[in-house]
């Protein structure tokens, strides 16, 4: 059988090269990579892997779930992956860019319920996560070693810098834990900068939010200027005189000088039901 040890020696021996593009940084220790399985708390059911790389967490995955479905978009990656994955045959791999597949198509492929679990690279966190949080129902978490700081930005408090548009978008609806940071020299190749697993577990009705696109459009207007105040802030992005905005900043309790940031989520929950009402 293979084991995870043999990773570097398996990409040294086929010549393969590290395409930093896209964020190539492997992880092979096997109790992290058992660590995050426990994090993931995957017991059976269908997980969603995207970045399968040399196929380490893959494989780690592929004895504590039913069926794993994994996305790798380098095909220079295809031999090793068919050598790692030989002997996981409920893992299915799909050699392609998962950004190029709608919703729709990703959970058609995943069937039931699932859960995604990730070691994803910088450039795909953002975007990635936001098309879990906004088009997806049938996810119930996400698992994902991401830049430490990007994790720290998800389950920030508010009133913090790391507080942001994306904390209030992932936290309105799915609860938020860091659960390990992992020291970089724990990637091969080791990159800049410290990584840390984050869990986001969804509860979609965790605030009773009447309108998602409008709640998504306030707290976008909301961190729009982050130097500016709130009632700055919402005039713009709704297009209102200041008057009227500063009514609806009282009708929510507000100051009338108070930023965006110090506001928490079931404030802008608030906030979102008295502009339905008024706009
Ligand atoms: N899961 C492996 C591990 O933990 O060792 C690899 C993690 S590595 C940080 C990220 C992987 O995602 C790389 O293998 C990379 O080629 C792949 N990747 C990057 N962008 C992708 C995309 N758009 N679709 C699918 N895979 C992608």
């Amino acid at each position: 059988m293979f084991i995870a040890m043999d990773v570097k020696q398996l990409l040294k021996n086929s010549g393969f090269r590290f395409n930093k593009q896209f964020g190539q940084n492997f992880l092979t220790d096997e109790n992290l990579l058992a660590a995050i399985c426990r994090d993931a708390n995957i017991n059976g059911g269908t997980v969603l892997e995207i970045g399968a790389g040399a196929g380490t967490l893959t494989r780690a995955l592929s004895r504590c779930a039913d069926k794993v479905v994994a996305f790798e978009i380098d095909r220079n990656l295809e031999q090793i992956l068919a050598v790692t994955l030989a002997d996981c045959p409920n893992v299915s791999l799909i050699m392609g860019d998962v950004m190029k597949y709608s919703m729709p198509q990703i959970e058609q492929l995943t069937g039931d319920d699932y859960r995604v679990v990730a070691n994803i690279p910088y450039y795909l966190t953002g975007p990635l996560i936001m098309r879990f949080v906004e088009e997806s129902q049938r996810v119930l978490s996400l698992t994902l070693t991401v830049q430490r700081e990007v994790a720290e930005r998800l389950a920030a408090r508010p009133s913090t810098k790391e507080y942001g548009a994306i904390t209030v978008a992932v936290q309105a609806v799915a609860d938020v834990q860091v659960k390990r940071v992992l020291p970089r020299e724990l990637f091969y190749p080791v990159p800049n900068v410290d990584s840390a697993v984050v869990t986001v577990d969804f509860k979609r009705d965790k605030f009773d939010i009447p309108d998602m696109k409008l709640f998504r459009k306030v707290v976008r207007a909301a961190f729009a200027m982050r130097r500016k105040t709130l009632l700055n802030c919402l005039a713009v992005g709704f297009d209102i005189d200041k008057e009227r905005t500063a009514k609806i900043i009282a009708a929510c309790g507000l100051q009338q000088n108070c930023r965006g940031e110090t506001l928490d989520v079931q404030q802008f929950v608030k906030l979102c039901r008295v502009i339905k009402e008024e706009i």
